[in-house]
Parts: C-alpha cells; sequence; structure tokens
C-alpha cells in the first residue's frame, strides 16, 4: 500500500523543517554527523519530489507508513532491516506494550453504584483500542474507542486520548461540550485522515446514563425487558474541528447493563468467513440480566472464542459492561 497523499504532505513538511534546522546548526558548528544528516534530509526530500520516497532501499516494497511518522529517514521496510535493528524495535514495542497496559483502568471496579468488567485484547503488542473509567463527583465517566489505524502509530493516538480525558474530565464541563473540546484538541493534534471512533458516558448513582456517541458502533442496554440498542450516532472524533456533538439520556434500573465493544469484537470472523455480528452479541446477552459484569464479559468472551475456533486475530478487542447494582439500603 503507497503512503496517502496527506501523509506525504505531512511527511514533506517534517523533512522541511528539518531541514531549515539542520542548516542552521551546521551554519554554528559542522560536525560530520550533522553534514551526513542534512545530506539524508536531502535525500529523502528529493525522492519526495521524485516520487519514490517511501520506497524500501533493499526489496522495493513500500516502508510502513507509521515508521516514516516516527522516522521520515527511514530507508528499508520492517523485513529488511538487520537482525540487530529488529531487535531494537521489538524491545522498543514490548516497552510500548507496558506502557499501554499501565494506561488500563481498574479491572472489575466497584463505584458509584456501578461494576464495570471489560475485555481489551490487542491484535499485536499494542492496540488502537481504547477504554478508560474515571470516577469523578460521584459519577463514573467511561470512554471506550477505536483509533485509526493499527500498531505503535495507533497505540500513541490512543494514549493522546487517555491523557486529553483525564485532563478534562476534572472540568465539569456538561459532556457534549467536553467531547467537542476533545474533538478540537485531537483534530489538532493528530495527522489527517487520522480519527477516532468513540463513546463518552457518564453513569450516576441513581441509574441515569448520558451517552455522547462519535461514530462508534452503538451500545446495547440489557434490561429486564430484553436488550435495546442505543443508536444516535456523530462523526467520529479528529475529523473535522468544529464538530457538534450531542448526547442521550438513557435510565438503567437495578439489575441492568450496559455493553459496549469495538469492531475487533463484532467483526470477527469465523473460518467460513461470517461475521459475528452485534445480532449474536444481543442473542447471547439476552438471558444474562441481572449477572455480574465480569459473568457477562466471561460469556461474552467466550462465546466469541468459540464461533472463531481459531487463534487467528486481526484487530484490537474491546468488550465494556458496566452493570447498575446499587447499593441497597
Ligand atoms: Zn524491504
Amino acid at each position: 500500500m503507497a503512503i496517502q497523499v496527506a501523509d506525504l504532505e505531512f511527511l514533506r513538511g517534517q523533512l522541511e523543517t528539518r531541514r531549515e534546522k539542520l542548516q542552521q546548526a551546521v551554519a554554528r558548528s559542522q560536525t560530520a554527523n550533522l553534514v551526513q544528516l542534512l545530506e539524508q534530509v536531502d535525500k529523502a526530500l528529493e525522492k519526495v519530489d521524485t516520487g519514490t520516497f517511501g520506497v524500501c532501499e533493499d526489496c522495493h516494497g513500500t516502508v510502513e507508513t507509521s515508521r516514516l511518522i516516527a522516522d521520515p529517514l527511514a530507508q528499508v521496510c520492517l523485513d529488511c532491516l538487520k537482525p540487530s535493528e529488529q531487535r531494537a524495535l521489538e524491545q522498543d514495542l514490548a516497552l510500548a506494550a507496558r506502557i499501554q497496559a499501565g494506561l488500563l483502568p481498574q479491572q472489575d471496579l466497584k463505584a458509584s453504584g456501578w461494576r464495570v468488567s471489560y475485555h481489551y485484547e490487542p491484535a499485536g503488542l499494542v492496540s488502537g483500542d481504547y477504554c478508560d473509567i474515571v470516577q469523578h463527583d460521584r459519577d463514573l465517566y467511561f470512554m471506550v474507542g477505536d483509533v485509526s489505524g493499527k500498531g505503535v502509530a495507533a497505540s500513541m493516538l490512543m494514549a493522546n486520548l487517555h491523557a486529553m480525558f483525564r485532563v478534562l474530565i476534572p472540568s465539569g464541563l456538561p459532556l457534549p461540550q467536553l467531547v467537542e473540546r476533545a474533538n478540537r484538541i485531537f483534530s489538532d493534534s493528530t495527522l489527517p485522515g487520522q480519527y477516532a471512533t468513540l463513546i463518552v458516558g457518564r453513569a450516576r448513582e441513581c441509574g441515569e446514563v448520558e451517552l455522547c456517541n462519535g461514530g462508534h458502533l452503538p451500545p446495547i442496554h440489557l434490561a429486564a425487558t430484553g436488550v435495546n440498542t442505543l443508536y444516535s450516532s456523530a462523526l467520529p472524533v479528529g475529523m473535522f474541528h468544529d464538530q457538534e456533538f450531542l448526547s442521550t439520556q438513557v435510565n438503567f434500573s437495578p439489575g441492568d447493563s450496559l455493553v459496549i465493544y469495538t469492531d475487533g469484537f463484532t467483526e470477527s470472523a469465523a473460518h467460513d468467513g461470517s461475521e459475528y455480528g452485534d445480532k449474536r452479541l444481543g442473542r447471547l446477552l439476552e438471558p444474562f440480566h441481572g449477572y455480574d459484569s465480569r459473568q457477562l464479559v466471561d460469556a461474552c468472551v467466550r462465546d466469541l472464542q468459540s464461533f472463531r475456533a481459531g487463534p487467528q486475530r486481526v484487530d484490537d478487542q474491546t468488550l465494556v459492561v458496566l452493570k447498575f447494582a446499587p447499593v441497597q439500603h
């Protein structure tokens, strides 16, 4: 897959900024390293002009865009790295995975009259799925999202979202404004073409749930009367700077659960190519009203595993269950 035009223009800008900085540095002190770097930047810019930027110098395949964004001077694709370079990269990835695992919320959390459990499984070492729970002022904020792209670049955006909401939530803004502000910050800090589908919600002690859905798959409300799909959706976060977000409210009764998932969960395919799908998930959940959030998560994961009947996994998978279980007085 060739580099997209928007990414190429971004990379050209990065290279030009670097050349400017290098020229200033070389003017002050002409070390061999600086001169060599300047030559490499010039060569890369020449390749941008001649349309050969991002072509692997060894196999003539394509250098991965996410790696070029991290290092616009990368000249070979992942497969053509020397063994020592591959080892260094693997160590970096393992570190990134450890950092990401540290960003996950507490498992089987009990707070504000709710029980929250989740399943979070990256397709590779790191995930582009985002999942966080924050308690503020007796309310429980929950965020579940899916960042465009894969691998390290997507995991960096995920960490970006994580930090942003952790900072924004204590401001006490109404939910739509909270998401609008997050959208503006996210739009300013990402590349064109990078965005995230995202559900941001607030669960209250009385069972009231407010939801803002930015282009994410609709969550499921598991009530005593059956399963309801909570449709309502705006565009993903990061697409347009001045987008408006609206919220919807749903009242939960004791024993009800809210189930949120990423497409890696419902778009998992069986070996005949059929997709797991939200209908199967809904049917599975129906008899489980009143069950604990942990039991619900486990039941869903077991069912998905038996459906897939194989170890292959192509996308990051996340499933979050919030059960309304108020303390009885
Ligand atoms: Zn190559």
